[in-house]
């Protein structure tokens, strides 16, 4: 049965090659000032800086620069970020780059105007956003697949001198504004960062979809999106420009967590909390962190949530081999995204990401447990987990 919800979307989107060309209707919505975040560089080698800056100073903007945003943004960058906004009285946050870039954005537009330290409020007391905060608008435009965060309020952060990688799910006010979305700017990506990206998404679902018992309509509409992502990525891995493969592969990602397949439904979550520990540790790409855990976690709780897994086996893997049990079905499940992961090429150990065997008790401390899951994790769990993530 599906739970009671209210479901609403604010961001709007603009899909497409001539995508950015909408930037030219957007913009006039929003003062002078415009913050202008990107990463370590890759956009200006090739050419989206350029379009991007054209298409600001066209419009009349100031644009102020707030560059470097690293993979995984830290807690000294968004202190940084939010006194740029704060003392250059900015109208407008724009985007240009991955999760890390939308992420960043979202935490510098609701830290800016923040009277108290936004990493203790937001991040370790996990407190919203006070209404007479001001919140600065933000705006998107994607050049790298997988986190969702275009359409999303989630924006994570790393604290490396704690050791911890906390996401906070913001509400509707605090995501982007609009987002641009042009599979072609993703084709520059490495293919590490592409692949990671498709695990980023299939891990988006099955969190949702690994949840629960009930016969959702959300449930059907996972299996469609990871049918999709599964074909889709087996072109893409080929044929890295392929726009069909990558257009799909980018809306799939948008779909996977802007929040509609959760509605009235509970959800998991725990890959995540497992993977960002990971993170902490040893700064590592996002999706590589959660291949790098996933199979030994879901062969863990598999047995809790059989019925879920077995139905995995057959409606995302079309496994259904006559005379065998429930539990050799779901297994096959397994099997068989254990066989696509090797295929597209994500990590499957943490090992290979840089954790050795004296960070494992550290690890268990920095995994926060969810309660959403098929077994709600105690230490020994997640070490056996982790353990097994290190083979
Ligand atoms: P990312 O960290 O934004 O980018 C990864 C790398 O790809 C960077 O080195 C970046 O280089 C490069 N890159 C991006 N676009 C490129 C392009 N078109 N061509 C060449 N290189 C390109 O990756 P991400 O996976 O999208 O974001 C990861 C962050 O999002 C993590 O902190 C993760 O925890 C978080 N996350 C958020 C959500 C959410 O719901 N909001 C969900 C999952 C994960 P440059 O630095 O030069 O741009
Ligand atoms: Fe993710």
């Amino acid at each position: 049965m599906l739970g009671n919800f209210v479901f609403s979307n604010p961001t709007k989107l603009y899909f497409g090659e001539d995508s950015l060309s909408y930037l030219n209707e957007e913009l006039p919505k929003y003062g002078k000032n415009v913050q202008l975040v990107y990463g370590g560089g890759s956009i200006k080698r090739n050419g989206i800086y350029d379009k991007v800056v054209e298409i600001l100073k066209a419009n009349g903007k100031e644009i102020i620069e707030d560059g470097g945003v690293m993979p995984n943004p830290t807690v000294e960058k968004l202190y940084e970020g939010a006194k740029l906004a704060k003392e250059g009285n900015v109208d407008l946050i724009l985007a240009v780059g991955g999760g890390s870039c939308c992420d960043y954005a979202k935490a510098v537009s609701i830290s800016a105007h923040c009277k108290e330290d936004p990493w203790e409020k937001y991040y370790l007391k996990f407190e919203d956003v006070d209404t007479d905060t001001k919140i600065i608008p933000v705006g998107c435009v994607l050049t790298m697949v997988g986190t969702g965060s275009e359409m999303n309020g989630g924006a994570v952060i790393t604290n490396h001198e704690s050791r911890l990688k906390i996401g906070h799910v913001f509400g509707g006010n605090v995501f982007p504004k609009f987002s641009i979305l042009n599979p072609v700017f993703t084709y520059t990506l490495p293919e590490y960062q592409m692949v990671a990206g498709f695990y980023d998404i299939m891990n988006h679902i099955t969190e949702q979809y690994f949840s629960g018992e009930d016969d959702t309509t959300s449930d059907y509409i996972m299996e469609g999106l990871m049918r999709s992502l599964i074909h889709s990525s087996r072109i893409a891995i080929l044929n890295p420009q392929d726009y069909e493969a990558r257009s799909n592969i980018m809306w799939t990602a948008t779909w996977a967590l802007n929040t509609l397949v959760a509605m009235g439904k509970s959800t998991d979550w725990m890959v995540h909390m497992l993977g960002q520990a990971v993170g902490a540790y040893t700064d590592a790409t996002h999706g590589m962190t959660l291949s790098a855990v996933s199979l030994p976690y879901y062969r863990h709780i598999m047995p809790y949530g059989l019925a879920k897994f077995k139905r995995f086996a057959e409606n995302v893997w079309n496994i259904n081999p006559a005379g065998k049990s429930d539990k050799e079905i779901a297994e096959a499940g397994l099997a068989a995204m254990e066989a696509w992961m090797k295929e597209i090429g994500v990590v499957m150990s943490i090992k290979e990401l840089g954790v050795t065997e004296d960070m494992l008790e550290g690890l268990v401390k920095a995994t926060l447990v969810m309660d959403g899951g098929y077994k709600v994790l105690n230490q020994d769990d997640i070490l056996e987990i982790f353990q097994e993530s290190m083979k």
